[in-house]
């Protein structure tokens, strides 16, 4: 059974903290509802939104259609065939105390993907990474709803085509998939770490001691590096990173690095990847604030809502931040949360 709310605010349920208010609103809490769901879209030819923990999104203020907030709960272990455990987990429950109740049983992988925001089923759309992993370094299988074909599947992690924050779902074929469970293969051992980040190798030796660093160390100072960096949406609205960080070619990068000697660069792909933070802060819009929302003090690349701010203002500061970019560098930003409708 479905049921479906008419004039519903999605204040609550937006990171940005937008006031937002959707035309029709439904949970779902079994799979069986994803069917009728659609039918009821296609039937009554309505446009419809997936709504997970809303921390990578912009909400206009009407949402036309239906919201459907994925609320599918449950965990299960698949395999267990050490050193690898396999770990189903369904599309609505909370990622980061996922990764936590993870750990806590002893399955290590995910630990770099720590306090992130947001629900397990969204976490494939932009192939969430940090701190140098990626959610596909770790997924066996996505369980989806297709709405096109009307039916359940499973797609394989090479059929999800993730790719630097994208997969299938955000780029190449959004909204014809709803993700009900995402299957992760992890470690047993905790000797998988990923320490090339220079501010979690150094956390984690403070943290660690004269101990061997362990994945708890990991996720405690992810957590930590996290807390002192970025804005918590429950005290100020934010997206998170609202630019991807862009790829340029060897050719360019020796352009920009001639001019800009401190420019902040990893090599990626034959190219250079960017750090769109430091070119936000070099075009000088560190701290500023425009209407009622800004830019991040602590971090360039998190655009935040005081209070009262909306998409329009949002829209209209990441359009000034991207030209002034594209000004000084040559460079255009894409923007990473996506703008409903
Ligand atoms: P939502 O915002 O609800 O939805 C995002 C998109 O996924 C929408 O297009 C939605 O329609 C779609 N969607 C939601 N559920 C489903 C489903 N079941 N099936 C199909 N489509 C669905 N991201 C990173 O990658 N790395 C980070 O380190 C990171 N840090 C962040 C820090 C902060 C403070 C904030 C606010 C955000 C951060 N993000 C980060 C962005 C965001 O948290 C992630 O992208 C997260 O996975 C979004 O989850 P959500 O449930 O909030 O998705
Ligand atoms: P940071 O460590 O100050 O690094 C700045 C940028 O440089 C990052 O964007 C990162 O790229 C890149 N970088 C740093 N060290 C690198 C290395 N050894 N190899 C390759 N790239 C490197 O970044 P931060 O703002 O504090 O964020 C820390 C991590 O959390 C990053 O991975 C970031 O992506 C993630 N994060 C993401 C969001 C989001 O909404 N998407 C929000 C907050 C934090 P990458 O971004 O590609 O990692």
């Amino acid at each position: 059974m479905l049921e479906v709310q008419k004039q519903v605010s999605l204040q609550a349920l937006n990171s940005f903290g937008f006031s937002s208010i959707a035309d029709s609103y439904t949970e779902i809490t079994e799979p069986s509802q994803l069917p009728l769901l659609i039918d009821y879209c296609q039937a009554h030819k309505l446009p419809w939104l997936l709504l997970g923990g809303g921390s990578n999104l912009v909400l206009s203020a009407h949402v036309p259609g239906v919201v459907a907030l994925i609320k599918l709960q449950g965990v299960d272990i698949t395999s267990l065939e050490p050193p690898y455990v396999r770990v189903r987990v369904a599309a609505g429950e909370p990622w980061h105390e996922t990764v936590s109740w993870l750990l806590s049983q002893g399955y290590y992988g995910l630990e770099n993907l720590a306090l992130i925001p947001g629900a397990v089923g969204a976490a494939p759309v932009q192939n969430i990474g940090a701190y140098g992993v990626e959610l596909k370094d770790r997924v066996t299988g996505v369980d989806v709803y297709d709405t096109l074909q009307g039916q359940f599947t499973r797609l394989s992690s090479a059929e999800c085509q993730f790719n630097y924050r994208d997969s299938l779902f955000k780029s190449v074929e959004p909204g014809r998939y709803i993700i009900t469970a995402v299957e992760f293969e992890l470690f047993t051992n905790p000797d998988h770490l990923v320490l090339n980040y220079q501010a979690l190798q150094k956390t984690c030796e403070v943290l660690a001691g004269s101990q061997v660093i362990t994945p708890r160390h990991v996720f405690d100072a992810v957590c930590q590096l996290r807390r002192n960096k970025l804005p918590d949406p429950a005290m100020l609205g934010n997206a998170g990173s609202f630019f991807k960080n862009p790829w340029v070619s060897q050719a360019k990068y020796q352009i920009l690095r001639q001019n800009f000697t401190d420019l902040v660069a990893y090599p990626d792909a034959g190219g250079y990847k960017l750090a769109a933070g430091w070119l936000i802060e070099a075009c000088g819009w560190k701290g500023k604030h425009y209407e009622k929302v800004g830019v991040y003090a602590k971090q360039s690349l998190v655009l935040v809502n005081y209070g009262g701010g909306d998409r329009e203002q949002i829209e209209s500061l990441a359009t000034q931040i991207s030209d002034s970019v594209h000004a000084v560098f040559g460079i255009w930003l894409e923007p990473e949360p996506r703008y409903y409708p």
